[in-house]
């Protein structure tokens, strides 16, 4: 049989109204699958408080305290839900043998945690959690998800259809996953470029157990364009496709005018004059701003600043 010590990784921000229920929920789990034997005594839950402005990192504080199946990281500010998964991730790679990634509102059903461990001890290294259906969400949460599943997908970022970032990984997916250095990171689409057995596992979504969600309309926005500009270079291309189309349009709008200049047809168009100035600059601004952005990201990963810094990892005497 494979190793099977489990942590399970949670990431963190102002979640000190869900964290209770959280916590009871996730031990009980944990302590079933011990009791089942599929997983080791040596799991652990190890939650990642990404600069929350409340009291989350008192209370994580509080359970490893209390209870050696808590444990914890605290990051020295808050880096974002990506960045924070994957401190824990990497973290949590030194000790376990397979690493259960979950939002902390349990939103994700804990009990598709069991149908994940059997496909690792079957020998699947990465196990998507995949969502059923959306009828929980809001209207608007639902059309814009899909939304963004779909242009993803079709600019060349290869996700997985109603996964988020609730699945199994392997220790060695998880150190693979640690070779991609990249800061702008979309996890669930470099996640599918490591390979090894995969499976996916199906469950409901519900709603979030307490607090309010930590993504905005706007940091959605921030994170789809990022998934794009990090993955495809698409936009480019279509920015040259447009280009070459407006080029041959140009061509013949010339061709129209010199014929109408030899046949004396030609009258003072500063309408259109006026009207194409505003176009080809308007196009020419919007290439500039594309192009812009995937220098920027250059910039950004040439730098290759840290990703995350954890300021305080809550230990056992296990891992010192
Ligand atoms: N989160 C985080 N850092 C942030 C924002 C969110 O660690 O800057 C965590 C948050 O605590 C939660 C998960 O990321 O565990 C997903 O956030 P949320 O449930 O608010 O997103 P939604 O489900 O609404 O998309
Ligand atoms: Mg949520």
């Amino acid at each position: 049989m494979r190793d099977n010590c489990l942590y399970i990784v949670v990431p963190c921000y102002n979640e000190e109204d869900a964290l209770p229920e959280t916590a009871k929920q996730l031990l009980e789990k944990l302590m079933f699958l011990i009791k089942s034997g599929k997983i080791s005594k040596d799991s652990r839950i190890m939650f990642v408080n990404d600069g929350s402005k409340d009291k989350t990192w008192d209370l994580i504080a509080d359970y490893h305290k209390e209870c050696k199946y808590f444990t914890g990281i605290n990051l020295s500010r808050n880096r974002g839900h990506q960045n924070a998964l994957l401190a824990g991730l990497l973290t949590a790679e030194k000790y376990a043998d397979m690493i259960v990634s979950m939002d902390a509102d349990l939103q994700d059903d804990i009990n598709a945690v069991d149908e994940m461990v059997d496909k690792y001890l079957e020998g699947c290294d990465i196990v998507y959690g995949v969502r059923k259906d959306r009828s929980t969400d809001s209207f608007f949460k639902r059309f814009t998800a899909e939304a963004f599943y779909r242009l993803m997908n079709w600019m060349g970022a290869n996700t997985v259809f109603n996964h988020a970032d609730y699945r199994l990984m392997s220790k060695r997916a998880v150190s693979a996953l640690g070779e991609f250095k990249e800061v702008n990171l979309f996890l669930r689409g470099i996640v599918t470029m490591i390979g090894f057995r995969t499976d996916s596992v199906y469950y409901e979504r519900g709603k979030r157990i307490a607090g309010e969600s930590k993504y905005p309309l706007k940091k959605m926005l921030s994170f789809a364009f990022e998934g794009i500009t990090s993955f495809s270079t698409k936009p480019i291309r279509m920015i040259t496709a447009l280009g070459f189309g407006v080029f041959f349009i140009s061509i013949i709008m010339l061709i129209y005018a010199l014929i109408s200049y030899f046949t004396g047809n030609a009258v003072a168009g500063w309408a259109s004059m006026v009207a194409s100035v505003w176009a080809i600059g308007g196009l020419m601004l919007l290439s500039i701003g594309i192009v812009g952005e995937y220098i920027g990201k250059l910039y950004m990963e040439t730098k290759a600043r840290p990703r995350f810094i954890i300021d305080e990892i809550l230990d056992d005497e296990r891992h010192i």
